[in-house]
């Protein structure tokens, strides 16, 4: 094994022991809240604050307003997301205001940014603590020095990079559905992601904390668990000789159950053949791949410092086609990245009409201060991405309302999420492929697998009878 970087057991049982002391510190009937802005690796991370904060005593609640604790965990993969968190911590001041005892927790990526520090500390004077995402399991131990002291606590050292902490709990929002995250941290500086810089270099767990965790999900019922990781193509390397991503996807697959496993995100420089053919021959596996393009033009794909060209991602998804022809393809693409010229544009409209994917969730280019592409002089006039945007969105309408309209007729099995978000009236629930599929049912089948008849598809969801009698 090569460098092993998980955190010595003893340092997570004196978390475990500062729960303690915070439960006993703390009067009994407090609550918490955990909002979540961000990515599914951001979920899983408030999964755990929320674990933590119930060991510590409190019961959790959605509304900030009927809170003790509020932790917002942030997110720093654009502009918007930055801003949102921050308006919302920004609400909070006369909550604090009425409830003096109320404490206040930022986290996550958007507060382990250099440039975000001195700002938190000086405009938000109401927030008690602060810490980054390499701290995140020192937050009981934060906590009570706070509720001790009644001192404003910063812990923003995202340089700690020896922190990967197992056996932490966890309050997982689903019963059928689970993040498993795998790995932490990227190497591959793409000139517009922060993540390197908030999140540190790739850290592996041990496949045998990940096997032993799938295990535990799948004894309490779990149905579906997405393996999570910035590219979780590199799983392993930083750990192991030659045990790699897909070693590890087809060791979960042959785990004792019915159940389906997903993944995210890939990088098509790393996706490999083997990891291809491991997905093609284990039915566990969802044929569902998430593989993110960010632009068709190699020009731009160089710029971003993507290390793969459009030809290689082309070859992939043929390779993909060949072994599994159903396979269900989605992609990231940025619009109006630095530099971005019409033609580069219209190169990634012909990948994408070339091959017609699934999905595809588009994003204008948001600069990341503190990324290389933040300083390009080459930045495109916001009426151009504005332009672009809504061109590539009717391309890709085009094509997911005829794929969807083509599934008319199909039968699905698919896990049961919920109460549909735009009308209660339907469940909802996903297909194999991630396709949102609405259908009229019974509350008690959330979190079952149910057989659904496809009655017609709209470009973003599908419309089903069910058929199995509940
Ligand atoms: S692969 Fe690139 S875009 Fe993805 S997290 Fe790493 S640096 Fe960011």
């Amino acid at each position: 094994m090569k460098q092993d970087k998980t955190l010595p057991p003893e340092e997570i049982e004196r978390q475990y022991d500062y729960m303690r002391r915070v439960r006993e510190w703390n009067r009994e009937g407090l609550k918490a809240c955990v909002l979540t802005f961000g990515c599914q690796q951001n979920e899983a991370d408030s999964e755990k604050l929320a674990g933590m904060a119930e060991k510590m005593g409190y019961t959790l609640t959605e509304t900030p307003a009927d809170a003790d604790l509020i932790v917002v965990n942030t997110c720093a993969v654009r502009e918007h997301a930055e801003l949102k968190a921050l308006s919302v911590t920004g609400q909070f001041k006369h909550l604090k205001e009425k409830k003096k005892s109320l404490l206040i927790a930022l986290c996550g990526c958007m507060v382990s940014q250099e440039h975000r520090k001195d700002g938190i500390r000086k405009s938000y004077p109401y927030v008690d603590l602060v810490f980054g995402t390499s701290r995140l399991y020192a937050f009981p131990e934060l906590l009570f020095d706070c509720l001790l002291t009644r001192r404003r606590s910063f812990c923003l050292d995202a340089g700690d990079e020896g922190n990967i902490p197992e056996g932490l709990p966890s309050a997982r929002k689903s019963k059928s559905r689970a993040w498993l995250s795998i790995m932490y941290g990227c190497n591959n500086f793409c000139t517009y992601c922060v993540v390197p810089y908030v999140r540190g270099r790739e850290r592996s767990r041990r496949r045998e904390a990940i096997l032993s965790e799938a295990k535990e999900l799948l004894e309490t019922g779990c149905r579906e668990i997405t393996l999570l990781g910035q590219n979780v193509n590199s799983y392993g390397k930083d750990l192991y000789d030659g045990y790699d991503f897909a070693d590890l996807l087809r060791e979960i697959a042959s785990l004792e159950g019915d159940f389906l496993v997903r993944f995210m995100t890939s990088h098509p420089k790393d996706a490999s053949e083997k990891l291809i053919d491991t997905i093609a021959e284990n039915a566990k596996i969802a044929k569902a791949f998430h593989l993110p393009l960010q632009s068709g033009s190699n020009a731009i794909l160089a710029a971003m410092n993507r290390r793969y060209t459009r030809e290689r991602y082309l070859s992939l998804v043929e390779y993909m086609r060949k072994k599994m022809p159903d396979i269900a393809l989605s992609t990231d693409i940025i619009v109006g990245f630095p530099g971005e010229s019409e033609d580069d544009f219209e190169k990634t409209l012909s990948l994408v009409r070339e091959v017609k994917f699934d999905n595809i969730y588009s994003f204008l280019y948001s600069k990341r201060k503190g990324t290389p592409a933040a300083s390009s002089p080459d930045q495109i006039d916001e009426k151009v991405k504005g332009e672009r945007f809504q061109r590539l969105l009717a391309v890709q309408d085009e094509i997911a309302r005829q794929k969807s309209a083509s599934l008319a007729g199909r039968i699905e099995t698919i896990l049961v999420e919920g109460r549909s978000k735009t009308d209660d009236t339907r469940l909802t629930g996903r297909t194999e492929s991630n396709r949102l599929v609405h259908f009229i049912g019974e509350d008690g089948l959330i979190d079952r697998k149910v057989r659904v008849r496809i009655d017609r598809g709209e470009p973003h969801a599908l419309y089903g009878t069910l058929l199995d009698k509940p």
